[in-house]
């Protein structure tokens, strides 16, 4: 670095700040709230956190209020390059019609027709829809293309968002195509083009997609291409996916609707976080995943949004943290912690979910006086102000 100095920004009259610090946990509790807080941003990241009184000065100075002040979300699930509607899909499963993955297959055909300026363009205005909301990391995943030139240009258009790309050709099998000619094609050929543009592989473990040994297989391949394995599984049914997940030592294994008592205990001794995704249990009318009962044993428990045009088109944090708080008793805080500081763990990043020095400068400046407003008044816009790695991206004038 060296040669100018950046320019620093000092956020005083802070409310209520979340840090999600474990350095402060002592007094902060889980979140490692500070009141009467201010933070300091130079460049990129955070400089200083502490009391208002004792912050420094800095080139711009911006009062919060006495507003409550928290760390980007981090949505470590979704899957944003698509093409097309199902909002009649929705309308019919809302009617009575319970939900098969085949509905991913019509996706897939409107994906394959759009051009890449069109699928570029869809995947701005949502991140952009997400930004607006507070999030200011996420992954997302190919699986719309299911062939080895559009699960390559999926994953070409998520990277110019994010660096946290999941190639996902292993969504579902394709019509016209046998599973096993699929696996040997999603191993070879289509892995080796979606490679250069994703951090990460997944499988869709579940009946009507692939089964234990295929979403091993799959796995192992993209391991030794140097990809890192993640894993949809134990969505619709029990199963042996969230073991395997842990088996293999995976950071994350998502979904986890369906659990049985190994499942659990085999989450709780191996530390792979289980990301739930309750907009999916809402937007599908299924049982949502036993939160509680996996927070109590131990698990590690992150949520995201899973953001799809079938199973799950929102693209609200916020959202996901009223459901876990009303419908998961997920307490506020372990709620909040989960969508901001383990969704980054369940990406493998430190440098963000976490306000403290040296992290990245990724805060959100909700209109409330605290963090709780944000399961307590659900469907209420709450955002007020967004800094991503320093920058103001988004500015509410209420
Ligand atoms: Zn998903």
């Amino acid at each position: 670095m060296g040669g100018a100095a950046m320019t620093t920004t000092v956020i005083t009259g802070i409310g209520e700040l979340v840090t999600n610090d474990p350095a402060r946990a002592e007094q902060g509790g889980l979140l490692g709230l500070l009141t009467d807080a201010a933070v300091v941003v130079e460049g990129s990241h955070v400089a200083w956190v502490g009391p208002a009184a004792d912050a420094p000065a800095a080139d711009v100075q911006v009062d919060a209020g006495g507003r409550a002040v928290i760390p980007g979300f981090v949505d470590s699930h979704s899957h944003l390059v698509f093409a097309g509607d199902r909002s009649a899909e929705f309308e019919a499963r809302m009617t009575g019609q319970p939900y098969t993955a085949g509905g991913i297959r019509r996706t897939v055909a409107r994906t394959r027709a759009a051009t890449d300026e069109q699928l570029t363009s869809h995947v701005a205005r949502l991140v952009a829809e997400m930004r607006a909301q507070g999030t200011t990391s996420v992954e997302i995943k190919s699986g719309y293309g299911l062939s080895v030139h559009d699960e390559a240009r999926s994953l070409a258009v998520a990277r110019q968002f994010t660096d946290e790309t999941t190639f996902l050709g292993a969504h579902v099998v394709p019509a016209d195509t046998t599973s096993e000619d699929y696996v040997a094609l999603v191993t070879g050929p289509m892995l080796a083009a979606a490679a250069p543009h994703a951090r990460w592989i997944d499988v869709f473990c579940e009946d009507g997609a692939f089964d234990v040994d295929q979403a091993r297989a799959i796995l192992q391949a993209g391991t030794d291409s140097g990809l890192r394995g993640r894993l949809h599984a134990n969505q619709l049914t029990y199963g042996g996916g969230v073991r395997l997940a842990c088996e293999l030592g995976l950071v994350a294994v998502d979904h986890c609707t369906y659990l049985s008592d190994a499942d659990v205990a085999a989450l709780a001794s191996s530390g792979t976080i289980a990301t739930l995704l309750p907009g999916v249990e809402f937007s599908t009318r299924h049982p949502y995943p036993d939160a509680r009962g996996l927070l109590d044993a131990g698990v590690r428990v992150a949520l995201a949004s899973d953001c799809n045009p079938g199973s799950c088109f929102t693209s609200s944090m916020a959202l996901c943290i009223a459901l876990a708080v009303r419908e998961m008793r997920m307490s506020p805080a372990e709620a909040l912690h989960a969508a901001t500081a383990t969704g980054a763990a369940a990406l493998d990043r430190d440098d963000v979910g976490v306000l403290a020095p040296g992290k990245a400068a990724d805060l959100v400046l909700l209109d409330a006086p605290s963090y709780v407003h944000l399961a307590y008044r659900p469907g209420v816009p709450l955002v007020a102000g967004v800094w991503q790695a320093g920058r103001p991206v988004v500015h509410s004038s209420r």
